[in-house]
């Protein structure tokens, strides 16, 4: 049998069923005893994806003791013996990618090929930091002084708490505990409740891959479970990723109590079309940019701003492919909009959408939150573009909704373009689609974003160069990359003479 056939028939067997959700802590796994955890298919909500119990106080406890008490020999250990074990834990994600794709698509709700594309990744981003042992590990200096060299060389943090967003749920774990562990740190890690099983399936991998018991506990919960973790008096560092409002009350927190600290948060991207663009890659990129995931990436386009000499043209050919969209069932392969992961953003979604209406922007796109086209059941929310003009304002402008809701404003020229773009609080990505050089040239100066695409969608991030945003939408050091190690070592500096 080949390795896709033998994929197919564990498939058969362990996909579509309940899993009991457990926690990973100091190497075994073991049941919660804090409140029911239960997650439903976001696309059949009373399908049951996974049910448990959160970690009470005391476990999360256990867990920090367990990261402590592994943290000394885990960082004594030679560096490619670190970097082989999350090699070994790749290609185990690799050997699974179909059954956890779909576990993942029942799970998050994202559609299949999504799903397959994120586990691809999340097993790249393993092996990318499994080859850490082999690039440069610090540096070296001229002395002034005669007889001496000076050079600069790192150690990890310590005890590292890691809490993690719904949006991917196995590849943001896997970019932050990789480095993390590549580093030589131990590892307390939350991620969202909503993805619980996901977590179980990345802590399996390491755990079969031989990672020592303690140096990676999950700890599964809601935000009180996170806040838990922030305030534990064991933490040396804690990476998180999730919204502006939750990064910015830990860093308060973290700041106050002298941990080291890194967020990438919220966006609010816009994909600029200039008047030059090719048109046809232009709305290509603009429907994938916004659509995929649901809208629910954080470095999804939910702004356009389109140069007036062609807008009518590309909002026309927008709007025609946007009307195409399927919207459903994650499983079925002609779908290209999942739902959203809960009910609670389903209804803030449209809650939006209402007072955009209310408010009387003008909608380029949309469907009645009723219409047949839409499943019945699931969290669905149908594509909707808003045109806004002049001084209008708006939550489809200012706010990051987080679903398929777009933004659109028309500029007299790139300078204008470029303001629109800036106008808002957050900074994570942008896209600007033109074919002319000195305008995207100037774009590298202008756009305020952590992230630039040029003819290319808002979305996506390799795992060997830097990722994050600017202004409200990152905090602390970029990750990925060498930027992860300088935020997951220490340096010492030493001065060196015979
Ligand atoms: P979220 O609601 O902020 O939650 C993020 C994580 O924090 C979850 O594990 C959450 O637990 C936990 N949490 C909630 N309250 C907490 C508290 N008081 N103390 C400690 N932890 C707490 O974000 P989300 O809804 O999962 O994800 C969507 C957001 O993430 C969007 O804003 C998106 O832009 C952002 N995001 C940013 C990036 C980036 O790289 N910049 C990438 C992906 C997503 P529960 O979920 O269990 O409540
Ligand atoms: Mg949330």
């Amino acid at each position: 049998m080949t390795a896709a056939n033998d994929a197919d028939a564990v498939n058969a067997v362990t996909t579509d069923r309940t899993v009991e959700l457990r926690h990973f802590i100091a190497g075994e796994w073991v049941e919660g005893s804090g409140p029911e955890l239960v997650r439903g298919n976001p696309a059949r909500p009373s399908e049951i994806v996974a049910r448990g119990r959160a970690a009470e106080d005391t476990q999360v406890d256990r867990a920090f003791d367990a990261a402590r008490a592994a943290a000394r020999s885990w960082a004594r250990t030679p560096a490619h013996e670190r970097g082989a074990v999350l090699g070994r834990a790749a290609t185990h994600l690799e050997s699974r990618v179909a059954e956890l794709a779909r576990e993942l698509s029942r799970e998050e709700g994202k559609p299949l090929a999504e799903a397959t594309g994120e586990v691809t990744r999340a097993a790249q981003v393993l092996r990318f930091q499994a080859s850490d042992a082999d690039r440069e590990a610090g540096e070296l200096f001229h002395s002034p002084r005669a007889g001496e060299r000076i050079l600069v060389t790192r150690r990890p943090l310590g005890v590292v708490g890691v809490i993690t967003p719904f949006n991917f749920p196995i590849a943001i774990p896997a970019w932050k505990i990789a480095p993390a562990l590549a580093h030589g740190n131990t590892v307390v890690w939350k991620p969202a409740h909503t993805v619980s099983l996901l977590a179980m399936r990345l802590a399996d991998a390491l755990e079969a891959a031989g990672l020592p018991a303690g140096v990676l506990n999950l700890v599964l919960g809601s935000g009180s479970t996170g806040e838990r973790l922030a305030s534990h008096p064991q933490l040396d560092g804690m990476s998180f990723t999730g919204s502006t409002e939750v990064g910015r009350h830990l860093a308060m927190q973290l700041g106050g109590a002298g941990v080291r600290f890194q967020a990438e948060l919220g966006g609010k991207n816009t994909a600029i079309v200039l008047a030059d663009a090719d048109l046809q890659l232009a709305v290509d990129q603009v429907v994938s940019g916004a659509f995929r995931g649901s809208g629910q990436r954080c470095t999804a386009t939910s702004r356009i701003v389109v140069e007036e000499a062609i807008a009518d043209e590309f909002l026309g050919e927008l709007t025609s492919r946007v009307a195409s969209l399927a919207v459903g069932d994650p499983l079925d392969a002609s779908t290209f909009v999942g739902p959203l992961v809960e009910q609670r953003a389903q209804s803030h979604l449209r809650a939006a959408i209402d007072a955009a209406r209310a408010h009387g922007l003008r909608e380029v796109f949309g469907r009645s939150h009723d219409d047949d086209d839409l499943p019945g059941e699931g969290h669905y929310v149908s594509p909707t573009l808003f045109e806004l003009s002049g001084q209008e304002r708006s939550d489809v402008w200012d706010a990051e909704l987080f679903g398929p809701v777009i933004g659109i404003r028309r500029a007299a020229d790139s300078t204008e373009a470029f303001a629109m773009a800036n106008d808002t609080r957050y900074g994570l990505t942008g896209a600007l689609f033109t074919r002319d050089l000195s305008r995207a040239l100037a774009a590298l100066d202008e756009l305020e974003v952590g992230v630039l695409h040029v003819n290319s969608e808002t979305g996506g991030a390799d795992p060997h160069v830097p990722f994050g945003g600017v202004k409200q939408s990152g905090f602390g050091p970029k990750e990925q990359g060498r930027a992860a190690r300088e935020f997951f070592t220490d340096t010492t500096t030493v001065y060196l003479r015979g």
